[in-house]
């Protein structure tokens, strides 16, 4: 239920920022999900929508972006994605944190672990 949890913070985060604004209504919201979080983004929308009914968000269209993984080996300056093992046994795509050229495990992450509300659109 990882993706339950930030969906009621992104959901909160929302909301404030709306009060803040002083919105009469929320239109859309751009949430950006790095593949490195693990987060189901169809779970986490589902949770949001679920979040914000009954609220000046009830109607608003949520959309999500998935970010690809990026990485900089400072080994041998590889910049790009990761390779990822698929788990049969679990059904899971991990990460493997070393880089695909030359397999160092120096390796910087750039883009991936992002949960970030990118835009958020107001009624006032
Ligand atoms: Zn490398």
């Amino acid at each position: 239920m990882h993706e339950f949890s930030t969906a009621v913070a992104i959901t909160e985060n929302v909301l404030n920022s709306a009060k803040r604004a002083r919105a009469k209504k929320i239109l859309s919201i751009r949430l950006e999900i790095g593949g490195l979080t693990l987060l189901n983004a169809e779970q986490v929308k589902f949770w949001v929508m679920e979040g914000l009914k009954e609220t000046i968000g009830a109607e608003s269209r949520v959309k999500i972006e998935n970010i690809n993984p990026e990485i900089l080996c400072k080994n041998c300056g590889y910049i790009g994605d990761l390779h990822f093992m698929d788990d049969p046994t679990y059904h899971l795509s991990l990460p493997l944190f070393t880089c695909p050229q030359c397999n160092s495990s120096k390796i910087e992450i750039k883009k991936g672990k992002e949960c970030v509300i990118r835009d958020i659109q107001i009624l006032k």
